[in-house]
């Protein structure tokens, strides 16, 4: 498969940040996975491990306030943490059966929103949303 050009390596620069090996490693990391990895996963991929599990935290929660990735609870209640290509308000998916992560821009909850607003008197500024199904491929073997 050919490496989708559609999101840039988010620039470390423009946010902010200094460029250190240490932060494109995480981001690089996460870009090669296609399902969401813990803190020591993160850390026993990237190339040089100069700093230790703390600083790559940080890292991620950096990461997390930026947009860049988000942090995933599982059903083993183990936090994950899984790259964010688009820039807007999406969502993630992940496969039940083999673990992996898909994003899918847009929301389409809007209504139920309003509702919940109406219900509750509050007004809601933002909302996490993580889906869980089985992908097309499983979806496939299954059917074979
Ligand atoms: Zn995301
Ligand atoms: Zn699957
Ligand atoms: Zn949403």
């Amino acid at each position: 498969m050919s490496d989708q050009a559609t999101a840039p390596t988010p620039s470390l620069r423009a946010a902010g940040m200094r460029q250190t090996p240490q932060r494109e490693g995480i981001l690089r990391v996460l870009k090669d996975s296609d399902r969401p990895l813990t803190v020591e996963e993160i850390w026993e991929r990237m190339p040089e491990r100069r700093s230790g599990l703390p600083t790559v935290y940080r890292n991620l929660e950096r990461f997390v306030s930026e947009g860049w990735a988000e942090s995933i609870v599982g059903p083993d209640q183990v936090m994950r943490f899984v790259r964010c290509d688009s820039r807007h308000h999406h969502h993630h998916l992940q496969c039940e059966r083999c673990g992996r992560t898909t994003e899918v821009d847009g929301c389409g909850i809007d209504a139920s929103l309003t509702e919940l607003e109406r219900l509750s008197g509050f007004r809601v500024t933002r909302h996490q949303l993580m889906l869980f199904g089985v992908c097309p491929t499983c979806r496939s073997e299954k059917d074979r």
